[in-house]
């Protein structure tokens, strides 16, 4: 998209799109982590927009209970896809791949949501197996996963691979470790990825912060946050729908927020409401 395609438009902004009811259907839409979280979150918007969507996770029985929970909303048929983005080797990848190939034979969206917080911690004391753990399960296996479903992404019309953001990934802070550093490498690998396949495909790369939200990991940020004023993911789909499917063809290489700036902080860690765990560490 040019600047000339935008004068006289208002800029694209995914949070505030309002989705048709249809406005997925038809599309085939792969997730990581969406079993629980705002993986699951995500997985039930785009069911409810009529989209096929993948599952992908490692607890089985997370699994199981959205696929239900599509199923009992009459929503499109879901498809679970157990795939542990730690212990998968180059097998378990081409399975899904070749699953996803033959079941629905191409791939309109692939959202990278899966991630691990590691601990925080300062980088001088950082724990060299965590960084590790966390490196790969947030990095290594979106890039693995994203080229093993390339063939199938590229079969598609309009396709969308959207990578998992975070305020501290696009602005580095204290304590945060591998897991900013997780976040800055995969703002890279989208601006890498966008670049290659612009105008020789019709897959488009971005990224997308959610800010915080209601989860595990948030709490496992900033045990002593009043978790009740932190937004449930439920009420940040909007972005994620959009930029997913048709609201957003043809914007790549972009970095986005779920959750405009006054909605409070974003990224899965500003110190402003409550304190994030490595306060607690090392004031202990
Ligand atoms: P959760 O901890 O609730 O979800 C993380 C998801 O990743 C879970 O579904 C988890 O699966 C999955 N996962 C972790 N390790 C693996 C693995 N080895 N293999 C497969 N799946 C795995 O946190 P959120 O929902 O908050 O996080 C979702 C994304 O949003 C993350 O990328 C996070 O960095 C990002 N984010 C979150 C913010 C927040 O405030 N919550 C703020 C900014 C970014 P399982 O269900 O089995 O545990």
């Amino acid at each position: 998209m040019t600047i000339a395609d935008t004068v006289g438009n208002p800029p694209f902004q995914p949070r505030d799109h309002r989705a048709t009811p249809t406005e997925l259907a038809g599309r085939v839409i792969a997730i990581t982590g969406a079993g629980s979280g705002i993986g699951r979150a995500v997985a039930l918007a785009c069911a409810h927009h009529q989209a096929n969507v993948v599952l992908i996770g490692r607890d089985a029985a997370r699994l199981d209970a959205v696929h239900g929970e599509i199923a009992a909303a009459g929503a499109p048929e879901a498809s679970i896809a157990p795939l542990d983005l730690e212990k998968a080797v180059a097998r378990d990848y081409d399975e899904l791949a070749d699953a996803v190939r033959e079941r629905y034979g191409r791939l309109d969206g692939l959202l990278h949501n899966a991630g691990l917080l590691g601990t925080l911690s300062p980088i001088e004391h950082y724990d060299v197996p965590t960084w590790c753990r966390v490196l790969h399960v947030n990095v290594t296996a979106a890039f693995v996963l994203t080229q093993v479903l390339l063939p199938a992404l590229k079969k598609s019309e309009d396709a969308s691979v959207l990578f998992t953001a975070s305020g501290v990934g696009r602005r580095g802070r204290a304590y945060w470790g591998a897991y900013a550093v997780s976040k800055f490498a995969l703002e890279g690998l989208a601006q890498v990825l966008a670049d290659e396949l612009e105008g020789i495909s019709h897959v488009r790369v971005n990224t997308l912060n959610p800010g915080r939200a209601r989860t595990a990991m948030r709490r496992q940020a900033y045990p002593a946050e009043d978790f009740n004023q932190v937004p449930l993911p439920e009420t940040l789909t909007a972005a994620y729908v959009a930029l997913l499917g048709p609201a957003s063809r043809g914007i790549t290489g972009r970095a986005f927020d779920a959750q405009s700036a006054s909605a409070g902080p974003s990224g899965s860690g500003p110190a402003v409401s409550g304190s994030p765990a490595s306060s607690v560490r090392s004031s202990s």
